[in-house]
């Protein structure tokens, strides 16, 4: 068998607002061209007939240093101007998209419509906003996550922003899925990076379909010693959003060990929270070698030093 070469850049999967934060501290500490990272596209959704990447963006426009830091999405600086008219055309004015977003969305759709697919797509709004690490949706076929609750199934976006989570989730669904294919040399760039880093992100619905699309779970498994995930439930709470309902949902404990069993297939090292130590042994228990540290991100110093943390292992 041919043995594959480490070779010296850092593959992350990531989702959105959880992730942007730990890549900036990677970004902080790696040299951009090193940073290679797969996006959860599940969040993807077409409204206002504009195709938007939410996930794909927020990690875009994080790495361009242009993101609105206090919300942790869009751009800064942003103004609303024409979501103020488009919702009086449409009912999806709930999607919170700024005039600014706006123009990354008309590109996108432009350049689907002259033939360019989600990677190439990907590849041009970071040529064009500076950004030189490598973004890798993570497939380029649709897959869109859907919400079923008692009255109806909805888009992930809708439940999460229209309904603010509130409906009963009785079923998660990541529609087109099984067509789902990782981009072209994905699953070798998995077996060849130094560390693969599972960032603090939603485990049901941004991680969760990455390791859906074919291949990608399996080629973790191969590589488990060197890949590496840090919990985004703390104290048995989310930081943000709904990742504690879905994971209820699915009738997985919402604590780290929670998230530790969701993932222990293909899991070798998990960085708990501090506050969460008592764990360790649990996690450990299930093969998965454990660490405790100040997971809270709360400024730019706090997600350098967890960078820091996760590349000295
Ligand atoms: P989304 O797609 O925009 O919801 O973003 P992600 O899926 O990337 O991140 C959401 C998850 O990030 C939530 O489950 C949060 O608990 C987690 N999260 C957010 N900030 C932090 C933090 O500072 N530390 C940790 N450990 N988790 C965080």
């Amino acid at each position: 068998m041919r043995k594959i070469l480490s070779e010296n850049y850092y593959l992350v999967l990531a989702g959105g607002v959880g992730a942007a934060k730990l890549i900036e501290g990677l970004a902080h500490l790696i040299e951009p061209e090193l940073l290679k990272i797969i996006v959860n596209t599940g969040d993807d959704i077409e409204l206002f007939g504009l195709k938007i990447c939410p996930d794909l963006d927020i990690i875009t426009y994080t790495l361009a240093n242009l993101v609105d830091k206090e919300k942790g999405w869009g751009f800064v600086d942003e103004t609303f101007n024409c979501l103020d008219i488009l919702k009086k055309y449409y009912d999806t004015g709930w999607f919170n998209t700024g005039d600014k977003d706006l123009a990354t969305h008309i590109y996108r759709t432009d350049l689907f419509k002259q033939g360019f697919n989600k990677i190439e797509i990907t590849n041009l709004i970071c040529q064009n906003l500076g950004v030189k690490s490598h973004l890798i949706p993570m497939t380029n076929e649709s897959v869109e996550t859907f919400i079923t609750t008692p009255t109806q199934t909805i888009h992930f976006e809708e439940y999460f922003i229209k309904y603010q989570c509130k409906p009963e989730v009785l079923g998660i669904k990541f529609k087109g899925i099984e067509n789902a294919f990782p981009p072209k040399n994905t699953l070798e760039l998995i077996k060849k990076a130094k560390k693969v880093i599972i960032c603090p992100s939603n485990p049901i619905v941004s991680i969760g379909p990455i390791i859906q699309v074919r291949g990608i779970k399996e080629t973790l498994s191969l590589v488990k010693e060197k890949v590496y995930a840090i919990s985004p439930i703390i104290e048995g709470a989310t930081v943000k959003g709904p990742a504690d309902i879905l994971m209820k949902s699915l009738g997985l404990k919402v604590s780290c060990l929670g998230v530790a069993n969701y993932y222990k297939e293909f899991l070798g090292n998990f960085v708990i929270d501090h506050k969460d130590c008592d764990f360790k042994p649990k996690i450990e228990k299930l093969g998965i070698r454990t660490y405790c540290y100040d997971t809270m991100m709360i400024n730019l110093e706090k997600k350098i030093e967890l960078a820091k943390f996760i590349i000295n292992l």
